[in-house]
C-alpha cells in the first residue's frame, strides 16, 4: 500500500465515498431514489439534494449516527459527494454550479428541541425546531469572497470573509515588493462572490404557549436556495445548526452570545394540517360522536359551559368553529368559507370570557385585543429593528391565525392603520403591504370572532348599531352575524344567572355540564371536520335559502321601502348552512341546516338590522350606517343647505344658521349637529373657515 492511500484513509475522503456509495446504491420501493433525485436536479436546475435521515439509517447506521454527532463536517462531505456524482452524471451542470448542498430531513426525535428548550449544549449541533414565522427581512447579499483593487498599481486581491466584520487586505503584494508598507484599496463588488441571505424570526406557536407566558423566539438565517422559502404566518419546522453571535452589551465579565439557527432544511406545514395528531382511535371516537342525534347540542353545550345563557350566540360560534366551505369559481373569483362574528355589548356581559374560551378550543386559535400584542397589530407591518436598524416584515394577529380563528377583544380599539387593511383581510383573506422597500402579500385565511364595547359605554337600543359602535360601517358589513349583548335587569334571567354562577363557584355543576365533549376531543373533532368534510347544498336546501332570500328582498321592493337583505347575506347564509352540516360531519347540506342558518340570520337581522325609527327591517342600517328614514332626513337637511348657499350667492353659510333653520322645520338639534359632523367627516361638506360651511360639490 502506498503512503498516499494511507493519507486518504485518515482524511474525511472515505466519508465522501460513503455518501457517494449511498447515493448510488440506496434502493427503496421507488427504485434508486437518490440517483433519480440527482438527475432531476439537473432538470430543475436545483443545487440542493434532500436526504431522508431514515434512509441513511436504513442504509448505514454508523453513517447516520455520525451525521448527528458531527453534522457540519458530515454534511460538507455529503455535499462534496453530490458534486462527485454530478461530475459523472452531468459534467456540464457540474461545471456550472460551484457548490451543491446536502439537506437533511426526518431527524430522530432526540434532535427535536422546543424554542424554549434551546441550551448551550445544542450549540454546533443539528436540531429540528418548530414554530411560527413572525417577522422576515428582505433578501440581502452576503459577501463571502471580496475582491479589492490596489489604488496604486491596480492589482486585485481576494479576501475570504469570515462570519463577523468586513475583512480587507492591508497591503498589496506587488507594492510590498517595492518596499511599501500600506496600500489603499477599492472594493470591487462585481468581481466578488455573494450569497443570497435572509433572516427571520421563528416564534413559539401561540396555541402551544404555556398560559400566561410570553412567546419566545429564535433568529433563523436562510441562505442561497432557501431564501424566500417561508413567509410571515407560516408554520414551519427548521432543521439547522445552532450557532451563536456575539451580543453587543455593555456587560462586564465574560462575553455573552446569542443563539441563532443556520437553516439546512425548511419544511412549511400546510394550512390544512392542523398540527394536531389524530390517531385511528381518535377517528373512531369522532365518527361515533358524529352519529349521535344530539351532536349539535352537545357541541353547543361544550362552548363556555360556565357562561349562562346566550344560546343563539353559542350556536353561531359553533358554526364559526366549523366554518363553511371556501370556493374558487371557474373565473378565479374566490369566496371565503370562514365565518366572521361580532359581539357588541355592555361591559361585564362575558364577552372576554367567551372569546378566551373559543380561542382555547379553536384550531389555531389566537386571543388578542384590538391593539394587537405586537407592533404589527391585527394585520401586518414593516418594523425597524432597534439593534440592527434593519427593516422587517412582521405578521399581525390575523396572519398568525391563518387557517384558524382570531378572537379579537376590544375590536373597537383597533389601530387606525389596521382599519384600512382589515377590510382586505376579512373579505379577500390576504394582507398586502408595500413599505420601506418591502412588498408582500400575506395570507390571512382566518375566521374573526370579535368583541366590541358600545361607543357610549352602554348599548343604546334606540340608536342604530352603526352609531353604537365606534367602527366604520364598511368594517361592520364584513361580519356575517352581529349580536348585541345588553345587561338590563330582568328578574327571571337574573335569578337563573345568579344560580348558575353560584353553582359553578361552589363546584355544583348543573346536569348539562356533564353532557359535554372533552375539550381535546372537540378540538380534534373540529379539525377533522374542517379537513375532511366538504358538505354540498342539497336541492331542497338551495330552494329554502332561495325562498328566504327572495322573500326578504321582496320586502325591499316597491317605492321607498327599505332593502332588507343583500347578496352578502346570501353568501353568509350558505356558509352558515354548510357549517351547520359540518357539525354532524354531514356531506350534504339539508333543509334543516338551511333552516338553522336562516334562524341565525333572522336573529341578527332583527337585533341589529332594525330601523329603530320605523321598526322595519333594513340591512342598510348595518351596511351603510343609515336607515331609509334617516337617509330621507339627511336629504332634507342637504337640500336646505343647498338652498341656503344659493340664497347666499354661493358663499359659505354659517353653521349655526343651518341648525336654527333645521330646528324651525322640526328637526332635533342634536340630530342636525350629528348629521353636519358626519357630512363633514365624509367630505360632502367642508369648513372653509371656522363656523362656516360650504358644499364640496356645488
Ligand atoms: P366583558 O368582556 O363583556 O366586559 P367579562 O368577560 O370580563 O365581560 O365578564 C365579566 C365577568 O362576569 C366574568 O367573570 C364572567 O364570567 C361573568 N359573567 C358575565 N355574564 C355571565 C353569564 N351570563 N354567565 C356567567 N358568568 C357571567
Ligand atoms: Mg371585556
Amino acid at each position: 500500500m502506498s503512503t498516499e492511500s494511507e493519507t486518504i484513509q485518515v482524511k474525511p475522503y472515505n466519508v465522501v465515498n460513503k455518501f457517494v456509495e449511498f447515493f448510488k446504491a440506496f434502493e427503496s420501493e421507488e427504485g434508486f431514489k437518490y440517483r433519480k433525485l440527482i438527475s432531476s436536479m439537473v432538470l430543475d436546475s436545483k443545487i440542493s439534494l434532500v436526504i431522508d435521515w431514515q434512509d441513511l439509517l436504513a442504509y448505514d447506521e454508523e453513517l447516520a449516527n455520525k451525521l448527528i454527532d458531527n453534522p457540519k463536517e458530515m454534511l460538507e462531505a455529503a455535499s462534496q459527494a453530490i458534486k462527485e456524482v454530478m461530475r459523472v452524471e452531468n459534467p456540464e451542470f457540474y461545471e456550472k454550479v460551484e457548490y451543491f448542498h446536502a439537506r437533511i430531513r426526518g431527524l430522530p426525535d432526540t434532535c427535536h428541541v422546543s424554542i424554549r428548550g434551546i441550551r448551550a449544549l445544542h450549540i454546533g449541533r443539528l436540531i429540528a425546531v418548530e414554530g411560527i414565522v413572525t417577522k422576515i427581512s428582505p433578501v440581502k447579499q452576503q459577501l463571502i469572497e471580496g475582491v479589492f483593487r490596489c489604488r496604486t498599481c491596480g492589482t486585485e486581491v481576494k479576501v475570504v470573509q469570515q462570519d463577523q466584520g468586513f475583512a480587507k487586505p492591508s497591503i498589496c503584494p506587488v507594492c510590498e515588493k517595492q518596499g511599501k508598507k500600506r496600500s489603499e484599496f477599492d472594493f470591487v463588488p462585481e468581481k466578488s462572490r455573494f450569497l443570497d441571505w435572509q433572516r427571520f424570526v421563528l416564534q413559539e406557536k401561540p396555541e402551544e404557549l404555556p398560559s400566561g407566558q410570553l412567546p419566545r423566539s429564535i433568529d433563523v438565517i436562510l441562505k442561497e436556495d432557501l431564501v424566500d422559502s417561508v413567509r410571515p404566518g407560516d408554520r414551519a419546522t427548521i432543521i439547522g445548526f445552532l450557532s451563536i453571535s456575539r451580543e453587543r452589551t455593555r456587560n462586564e465579565g465574560a462575553p455573552l452570545f446569542k443563539p441563532y439557527l443556520e437553516a439546512n432544511y425548511v419544511e412549511v406545514v400546510s394550512k390544512e394540517n392542523l398540527d394536531l395528531e389524530i390517531t385511528p382511535e381518535d377517528v373512531e371516537k369522532i365518527l361515533e360522536l358524529s352519529r349521535r342525534k344530539d351532536i349539535r347540542e352537545l357541541i353547543i353545550n361544550t362552548i363556555a359551559p360556565s357562561i349562562y345563557g346566550y344560546e343563539k350566540i353559542k350556536k353561531a360560534i359553533a358554526t364559526l368553529l366549523f366554518g363553511g366551505v371556501p370556493k374558487v369559481y371557474p373565473d378565479g373569483v374566490k369566496v371565503r368559507g370562514d365565518i366572521h362574528i361580532l359581539l357588541v355589548g355592555d361591559p361585564g356581559t362575558a364577552k372576554s370570557q367567551i372569546l378566551r374560551y373559543v380561542s382555547s378550543i379553536a384550531p389555531r386559535g389566537i386571543y388578542t385585543t384590538g391593539k394587537g400584542s405586537t407592533a404589527a397589530g391585527l394585520t401586518a407591518a414593516v418594523v425597524r429593528e432597534k439593534s440592527t436598524g434593519d427593516f422587517f416584515l412582521e405578521a399581525g394577529a390575523l396572519v398568525l391565525a391563518d387557517g384558524g380563528v382570531a378572537c379579537i377583544d376590544e375590536f373597537d380599539k383597533m389601530d387606525p392603520k389596521d382599519r384600512v387593511s382589515i377590510h382586505e383581510a376579512m373579505e379577500q383573506q390576504t394582507i398586502s403591504i408595500a413599505k420601506a422597500g418591502i412588498v408582500a402579500t400575506l395570507n390571512a385565511r382566518a375566521s374573526v370572532l370579535a368583541a366590541a364595547n358600545p361607543a357610549f359605554g352602554r348599548y343604546m337600543l334606540n340608536r342604530p348599531v352603526s352609531e353604537n359602535i365606534d367602527l366604520p360601517v364598511t368594517i361592520l358589513s364584513r361580519f356575517d352575524l352581529i349580536f348585541i349583548m345588553t345587561d338590563r335587569p330582568d328578574k327571571e334571567r337574573d335569578v337563573e344567572l345568579a344560580r348558575h354562577v353560584l353553582d359553578f363557584h361552589s363546584e355544583k355543576y348543573p346536569e348539562y355540564v356533564e353532557n359535554v365533549i372533552p375539550r381535546d376531543l372537540l378540538k380534534k373533532y373540529i379539525a377533522y371536520a374542517r379537513k375532511y368534510v366538504r358538505p354540498k347544498l342539497s336541492e331542497e336546501a338551495k330552494k329554502k335559502l332561495m325562498d328566504f332570500y327572495v322573500e326578504m328582498r321582496s320586502k325591499g321592493e316597491g317605492e321607498g321601502s327599505p332593502i332588507a337583505i343583500t347578496p352578502r347575506q346570501l353568501e353568509a347564509l350558505i356558509r352558515l348552512a354548510e357549517a351547520h352540516a359540518r357539525m354532524a360531519l354531514s356531506e350534504v347540506v339539508t333543509v334543516e341546516d338551511a333552516e338553522a342558518a336562516i334562524d341565525l340570520m333572522n336573529t341578527f337581522l332583527h337585533e341589529v338590522g332594525i330601523d329603530v325609527e320605523t321598526r322595519r327591517l333594513d340591512i342598510d342600517v348595518v351596511m351603510t350606517g343609515q336607515s331609509k328614514s334617516q337617509r330621507e332626513k339627511i336629504m332634507i337637511i342637504m337640500d336646505l343647505i343647498r338652498r341656503m348657499i344659493e340664497d347666499n350667492e354661493g358663499e359659505p353659510i354659517r353653521r349655526e344658521d343651518v341648525i336654527k333653520r333645521a330646528v324651525e322645520i322640526g328637526f332635533e338639534e342634536s340630530f342636525v349637529r350629528r348629521v353636519l359632523d358626519k357630512l363633514q367627516e365624509s367630505g360632502e361638506l367642508m369648513e372653509p373657515r371656522p363656523g362656516y360651511i360650504l358644499r364640496t360639490v356645488a
